[in-house]
């Protein structure tokens, strides 16, 4: 298993993450077969530094509408704006959603954002490989 995430997304979570920090933004990635095609950026109802809670009824709206778009919830990303991009505690006990890859992008080195995959679950953590891909011409 890993997740394919098209650069343009990917440079989109890190603008996201920028623009929201020290706040940890977070959101949704849908597509299929493990290939993101569409982000949803959503809003931290906990607005924290270490820590993020999607918005339900945002959470809802959103999945309503990968549904009907025929796309898969792939994702889950969040940021973290001043740790490496290893799950805390919260990240694992929180992470209750199934058959989705957590994915966070950390800022601690600006310059070089790093993105990880994690598939998480019963408190067990097993990383899955993250390929940002150069754009495709269709
Ligand atoms: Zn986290």
């Amino acid at each position: 298993m890993k997740l394919e995430i098209p650069t343009n997304i990917f440079e989109q979570m890190v603008a996201q993450a920028k623009a929201l920090a020290p706040i940890e933004a977070c959101g949704i990635l849908a597509g299929k077969d493990n290939k993101a095609e569409k982000l949803f950026e959503m809003t931290n109802a906990d607005n924290r530094s270490d820590h993020f809670m999607m918005e339900p009824k945002e959470q809802f709206t959103v999945v309503k509408n990968i549904r009907s778009a025929d796309l898969e919830m792939l994702a889950i990303y969040h940021s973290h704006p001043e740790t490496p991009a290893r799950p805390s505690a919260e990240d694992i006990r929180l992470a209750l959603t199934p058959d989705v890859i957590y994915v966070i992008v950390s800022l601690q080195d600006a310059k070089a954002p790093a993105v990880k995959g994690l598939l998480i679950e019963d408190g067990t953590v097993t990383e899955v490989p993250v390929k940002i891909m150069e754009r495709q011409n269709e």
